[in-house]
């Protein structure tokens, strides 16, 4: 009798949902629902994760994501097909920010190309992760960022009988350091330090690789291996794959 209840209440709301009669926009914000497109400014968690990687498989979305949230910071480039693993297809020039009246922006050392799901998770990293490891750790913002390329048509590690890198196909960039407001330049290697040590600038760094892991599926950094000991690699493929 209970259960017949309860399974009538479900499909009279179900009903009531599908219907337009109860509207759940209208109660639950829309980074919660996961029908919803995701949004720039939709706060990091469960839902967005899987919003994301979302996006990763579906290049119209993706795209349109960057047409809807930043379209000046971002040039459309032309696919280029090929048969040897290095393709680009759906990618982009991804460009600095010029910020806004009441925001700092962030410059790169250089534009780099993307591809399209690489510059989505690189936006919402600098909106959300870059900007609170900042203001949290060194009560400043960051407004430089030095990187060291994201396009290369290569294999992991250049090694010949391995597989294509992520960089292969513009899914990955090797970011070296950071400039703050305040003129600070904090930098791989030189400032990573050991996950105990009180030093703020190897704080910032590892709060910057933690919240990498939010939005790019494999972050590699100094503790992965002696490849990785002057840049963060934040890739785009895998899940939170993060060392
Ligand atoms: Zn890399």
């Amino acid at each position: 009798m209970g259960l017949t209840l309860i399974c009538l209440v479900l499909i009279g709301l179900g009903v009531a949902i599908q219907r337009d009669i109860i509207v759940l926009e209208r109660w639950i914000p829309a980074h919660y629902l996961p029908w919803a497109p995701l949004q720039l400014e939709d706060p990091p968690g469960m839902v967005t994760g899987w919003k994301l990687s979302r996006l990763n498989e579906n290049p119209a979305a993706c795209r349109a994501f960057l047409e809807r949230e930043v379209p000046q910071r971002v040039t459309f480039l032309p696919d280029r097909p090929s048969d040897n693993g290095c393709n680009l297809i759906n990618s982009v020039r991804m460009h600095s920010s010029p910020g806004t009246s009441g925001e700092q922006g962030v410059r790169f050392n250089q534009s780099f190309i993307a591809s399209c799901p690489l510059a989505v998770s690189w936006l919402r990293f600098e909106r959300h992760g870059l900007k609170s490891a900042a203001q949290e750790v060194m009560g400043s913002e960051v407004t430089h960022v030095s990187h060291v390329g994201s396009y290369a048509c290569r294999n992991i590690y250049g090694r010949e009988n391995a597989r294509r890198s992520e960089h292969a196909t513009a899914d990955a960039l090797d970011v070296t350091g950071f400039t703050l407001a305040d003129g600070r330049h904090i930098r791989l290697p030189r400032d990573w330090t050991a996950p105990d040590d009180e030093d703020a600038p190897g704080r910032f760094l590892r709060a910057v690789q933690d919240a990498a892991c939010e939005s790019f599926g494999t972050v590699l950094g100094p503790d992965y291996n002696a490849a990785h000991r002057d840049h963060f690699h934040l890739g785009t493929r895998g899940w939170r794959f993060c060392r």
